[in-house]
């Protein structure tokens, strides 16, 4: 099947925004084994948007657009597409109640146009919208599979991972079912992951092996086509374990969970409690761990230790400590976990000191940090990184690398 993606809108044609949406869903069909041969970008104008489909339909079966599904004037690509392709557009009940409630819920009045948002292809497949309002579809005739997905990305990578992905695969004119798996990785970067098993990449074509790196992380999503779902799930778990025998020791979950997610499963598994000294972070690393439900049972609480005083009043660290190794120190961080647990009864304490930049602090470059990791009944150990990014990236991605240390210690003790 060979797609091409065709992104609505006029403000990506002035330069106000970045096309970002071709960029997501080219990965993600990469790594479902679809070959995308062009990206389309047209402004919202209904004449030049009949001739780019005209164009896509001589050379793509597979024909995805984004963007123009909103209420306004502008939003034409439906009603564009509708009168291209001869369907017929039909209000959805389903899609129109849930814009009726989004209205009702935020107390707004809802107008005509809004409506216009629910109207859908006359016997599409519906993919429901939980992050906005415009329901996408996908619709086919004999020739083509036509899928119209919402602009904004936070509607529309949802709706693609949630319900377009499978869509697709039920489309698909062959008996093949499509399976796919994402392991996630860390503590690796995306070169060395893709050297250690760039023979197994390099040898695989069903299932696909697609690897994607952003914020620290790396992803290798694993797609299998197979007329049997349990025949092509078998192939996955095969290839699975050639790449879990090079580098499962960075592999922490799967799909859409996160390492801050991983940490709350081990902490509730061994039923231990956790209390966090942050300097550097600032309180992220509690934020992330108090987003899950019922983060009482696991966390007892934190500190956001900022200034020498803080560390020292509050936290106990030594006077001598400090003046002797400063508070971007192996020896501050051991103390600040420890204190902290011990301050607020926790089995646990972790700590965050180091330097997020852009400035040096006490000679040290930024990117320096210290984790210090104490875990009753057992020696502290402090883990230092030094970490080359902004200083969100530093921030955010220390919080990262805490949850990786902790899981890794908890799991040694299992
Ligand atoms: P809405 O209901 O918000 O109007 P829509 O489906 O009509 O949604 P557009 O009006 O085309 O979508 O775009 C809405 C916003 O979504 C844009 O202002 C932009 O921020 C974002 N957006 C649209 N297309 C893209 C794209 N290709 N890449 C990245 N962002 C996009």
């Amino acid at each position: 099947m060979n797609a091409e993606i065709i992104a609505v809108g006029s403000e990506l044609l002035l330069g106000q925004i970045v096309n970002t949406n071709a960029k997501f869903l080219s990965q993600q069909l990469a790594g479902l084994g679809i070959n995308v041969y062009y990206h389309t970008v047209v402004g919202d104008n209904s004449n030049r948007l009949k001739s780019v489909i005209e164009i896509a339909e001589k050379r793509s079966n597979l024909i995805i657009f984004t963007g123009g599904l909103g209420p306004t004037k502008d939003d034409l690509t439906k009603e564009t597409i509708a009168g291209y392709i001869g369907k017929k557009l039909v209000m959805d009940p389903v899609a129109l109640e849930s814009i009726e409630d989004f209205f009702y819920k935020t107390n707004r009045v809802m107008t005509e146009n809004n409506r216009k948002q629910a109207l859908v292809f006359e016997g599409s497949h519906i993919l429901p919208n939980h992050n906005g309002m415009a329901p996408g579809m996908v619709t086919e005739n004999e020739k083509h599979l036509y899928m119209l997905l919402p602009g904004p990305p936070k509607e529309m990578e949802p709706m693609f991972l949630d319900f377009g992905i499978a869509a697709l695969s039920r489309y698909v004119k062959t008996e093949e079912k499509i399976v796919s798996r994402v392991l996630r990785f860390f503590g690796i970067g995306e070169a060395a992951l893709e050297t250690e098993i760039v023979d197994i990449i390099d040898q695989q074509s069903n299932p696909t092996i697609a690897p994607l790196a952003s914020d620290g992380e790396v992803t290798l999503r694993l797609t299998a086509k197979h007329k049997d779902p349990l025949t092509a799930n078998s192939m996955l778990d095969e290839a699975e374990n050639a790449i879990r025998s090079r580098v499962g020791e960075y592999l922490y979950g799967y799909d859409n969970t996160s390492i801050v997610e991983e940490l709350v499963k081990v902490l509730k598994g061994k039923k231990l409690t956790i209390a966090a000294a942050e300097s550097l972070t600032g309180g992220m690393f509690q934020q992330g761990l108090t987003s899950f439900a019922g983060a009482s049972t696991f966390v007892s609480g934190g500190v956001v230790c900022y200034t020498n005083e803080v560390k020292h009043k509050v936290l106990k660290v030594k006077e001598e400590t400090i003046e002797k190794y400063g508070v971007v120190s192996d020896e501050c961080a051991k103390e600040l976990a420890e204190n902290v647990a011990a301050l607020l009864s926790s089995d646990i304490g972790i700590s965050f000191t180091g330097v997020a930049g852009p400035d040096e602090l006490e000679g040290k470059p930024a990117g320096t940090v210290y984790i210090g990791l104490s875990i009753n009944g057992r020696q502290t150990v402090v883990k230092k990184l030094v970490l080359g990014g902004t200083r969100e990236a530093n921030r955010s991605r220390t919080v990262k690398f805490g949850c990786y240390y902790l899981i890794k210690l908890l799991k040694e003790s299992q």
